[in-house]
């Protein structure tokens, strides 16, 4: 297998588990588990060997509970008890929606991500992993961003709302280590894709928006619209490849403080590059067009993964056009039910 072990132990992390009281196996609760992130976290586990013996895994979406209500929350948590949890929930959407609903997303997450972290508290979970973003960062910065700098200046105008909302589990975090000794820690992904991605073109990211794009125009014999000037650059982390290091996070790192989750700055890649590899993958000849009357958004975010490596050298990423190929055809043979 390319990738590294995300079943080995470290024994530290253990050995608190076992002093907290909780011998046992753990019992991992997953928020957000039907979406992008969570259905790939589902898979290392059930697929690829991710999940141990008398390991128990419990992958929730919003039909179980509305997580922006701390009734329901606390219900959910008194119910599963779980040992550990891996929070995802989240109102999540590309540039245009941000730009949209900067309240929406500002009011959502700060209401879910105090319920989670409230709840898990009182139950006395042991380890919460969370999700930050690299769309978090500070708008005005040097390059590459580090974990040390996520409140160093405001974040992009296009999408403060949610920005600030998911800086404040970081403060979370850092408060309840003080506060109660709680090793809640949080991950920082570049931007995700792959299957069971959210294809709506309005609402998504770039990519499933430029795949459902790329879909619809080839089977209309029209050019594909790209939105913005395509300069912007991004790192692109796929799916399965986060939820690997998901795992690897859950098991092994013993940090409150975040670790950004990315491909290498040298990986970083223009929309315009994002275009041509969506029109490669999906064979698509009938031309590309850019709309600059759209938004290009933040022009950059580039993240070092220089912490990660130091704990993982070893860790493979599928490669980018590997990756572009299989969510394509993953949407492809899936239209009937993709999100969208
Ligand atoms: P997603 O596909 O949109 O999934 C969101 C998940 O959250 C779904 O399972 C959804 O449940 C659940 N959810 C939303 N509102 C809820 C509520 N009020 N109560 C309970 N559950 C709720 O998102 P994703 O892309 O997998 O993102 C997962 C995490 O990664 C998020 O924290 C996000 O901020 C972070 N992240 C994402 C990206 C990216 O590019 N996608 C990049 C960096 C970080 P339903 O299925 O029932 O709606
Ligand atoms: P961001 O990385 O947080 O800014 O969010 P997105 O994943 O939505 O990416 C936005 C970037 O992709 C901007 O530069 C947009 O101009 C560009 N873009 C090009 N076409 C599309 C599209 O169809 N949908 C979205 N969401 N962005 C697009």
């Amino acid at each position: 297998m390319p990738h590294t072990d995300v079943t080995a132990t470290n024994p530290e992390v253990l050995l608190r588990y076992r002093m907290d009281g909780q011998v046992g196996a753990m019992r991992v609760l997953v928020t957000g588990g039907s979406g992008l992130v969570g259905r790939a976290i589902e898979r290392v586990v059930k697929e690829e060997g991710g999940r141990r013996e008398g390991e128990e895994w419990i992958f929730l979406s919003s039909k179980d509970a509305n997580l922006m209500s701390a009734e329901e929350t606390r219900a959910l948590f008194q119910k599963h008890r779980p040992t550990h949890v891996i929070h995802l929930a989240a109102m999540v959407g590309g540039l245009f929606r941000n730009m949209r609903q900067n309240l929406d997303f500002w009011r959502n997450n700060v209401y879910i991500n105090d319920n989670v972290l409230q709840a898990s508290h009182e139950v006395g979970v042991v380890k919460v992993v969370s999700c930050l973003s690299t769309c978090i960062f500070p708008d005005k910065t040097s390059y590459p961003i580090d974990e040390t700098m996520i409140h160093n200046g405001p974040p992009h105008e296009s999408n403060f709302g949610y920005a600030y909302a998911k800086r404040m589990i970081d403060v979370h975090n850092r408060a309840c280590f003080q506060q109660y000794g709680r090793r809640y820690t949080a991950v920082i992904p570049t931007n995700v894709f792959g299957p069971h991605d959210n294809f709506n073109i309005e609402d998504g990211h770039v990519l499933p928006g430029l795949i459902h794009k790329a879909y619809l125009a080839k089977k209309e014999g029209k050019a594909l619209q790209v939105w913005g000037s395509g300069r912007p650059l991004r790192q692109f982390i796929y799916s399965l490849d986060l939820a690997r290091l998901f795992l690897w996070v859950l098991r092994e790192y013993d940090e409150v403080d975040p670790i950004i989750l990315s491909v290498g700055e040298e990986d970083e890649v223009s929309i315009k590059d994002a275009a041509d590899a969506v029109v490669e993958a999906l064979e698509f000849k009938h031309g590309v067009i850019y709309d600059t009357s759209k938004a290009d958004g933040q022009f950059k975010k580039t993240a070092s993964n220089a912490k990660l490596r130091k704990y993982l050298p070893d860790f493979k990423f599928t490669p980018f056009k590997t990756a572009i190929k299989e969510t394509c055809d993953w949407f492809v043979a899936n239209y009937d039910i993709a999100r969208k």
